[in-house]
């Protein structure tokens, strides 16, 4: 039997995922498929209680989803919890399981760019830029990957201060500091690693300003943002002889746990399926 997985959004024509597990399907030889399913946020979530019902092993969730598949879900991760929101589901007999597999990819994307990236200050401080999802998951990910001092500059200060709140008492630990995006170039020499997370240096969005002449030498440079692959922040860096990590890794690697759970085998992240991606954005043909 064909075993189904798919990724569910509203709309959900833009997402990339089914090329990047086509690619895996094949490779792997599964008898398996991959679609997107557009779930109408009117009755969304009856849809994802009845999970059961529609045919799928599991699911990637996107935008609007995240957080009422969270409470659909009989189990969740403690990290997903925490984030309260879920991007990856499968079902375990009856039981609907969530994780959020974000944070990870993140990891897992700077581990494999940029290997040294722990043995520079990254370890004791990192700035990241923007307090929206994905700044949430990347923010637990670098605490659990026991990074001391978190620099947090945000647009909008209070989201920034709030997610500062938000993760102190987990981590007690841990250095967590809001800052006002004004500020990032007073502080961004004490960092060892930078994390855009903003929709800054997006097409269609004006480039983030940080003066990249006032970070700490050979401080890794990352951007999640990854249309275009080389963002006008990335292009300085590296300019500037800085390492620097593109934002398309991250989501090649936050699809590798589904796909595992899913489909019983654990995909690697090769430049093959990266080179699928690139002719997808246009970077390559
Ligand atoms: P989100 O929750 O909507 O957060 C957006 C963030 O960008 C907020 O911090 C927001 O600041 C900031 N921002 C937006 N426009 C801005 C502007 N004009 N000036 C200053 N700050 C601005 O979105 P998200 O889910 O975190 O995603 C953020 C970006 O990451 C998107 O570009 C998305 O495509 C990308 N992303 C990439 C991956 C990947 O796998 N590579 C995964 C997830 C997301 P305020 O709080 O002040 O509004």
């Amino acid at each position: 039997m064909t075993l189904r997985a798919a990724v569910l959004g509203w709309p959900i024509g833009h997402s990339r995922s089914p090329l990047i597990h086509g690619h895996w399907i094949k490779e792997h030889g599964l008898d398996a498929s991959y679609e997107p399913i557009a779930v109408d946020p009117e009755g969304a979530s009856a849809w994802f209680r009845a999970f059961k019902t529609h045919g799928l092993v599991g699911a990637n969730v996107t935008i609007p989803h995240k957080e009422l598949a969270l409470e659909a879900c009989d189990t969740a991760e403690d990290h997903a919890r925490r984030l309260g929101a879920v991007n990856t589901i499968w079902l375990e007999g009856d039981r609907l399981c969530g994780t959020s597999t974000d944070g990870a990819g993140f990891m897992a994307n700077l581990d494999q760019t940029a290997p040294n990236w722990r043995d520079h200050k990254a370890a004791e401080t990192a700035l990241v830029l923007g307090a929206g999802g994905a700044a949430r998951a990347i923010l637990d990910a670098l605490l659990t990957a026991g990074v001391g001092h978190i620099l947090i500059a945000n647009r909008t200060e209070a989201k920034a201060q709030g997610l500062a709140d938000w993760f102190a008492p987990a981590y007690p630990s841990a250095k967590i500091t809001a800052v006002s995006l004004a500020e990032t170039d007073n502080v961004a020499g004490q960092a060892g690693l930078v994390v855009n997370t903003t929709a800054l240096g997006m097409e269609g969005q004006p480039p983030l300003t940080l003066d990249v002449g006032r970070l700490a030498p050979d401080t890794t440079v990352t951007d999640i943002v990854y249309t275009p692959l080389e963002t006008p922040l990335l292009a300085a860096a590296k300019a500037a002889g800085h390492p620097v990590v593109d934002g398309l890794g991250m989501l090649l690697h936050q699809a590798v746990p589904g796909f595992e759970r899913w489909f019983g085998v654990r995909p690697t992240v090769t430049e093959a399926v990266r080179r699928v991606a690139l002719r997808d954005l246009g970077v390559l043909t």
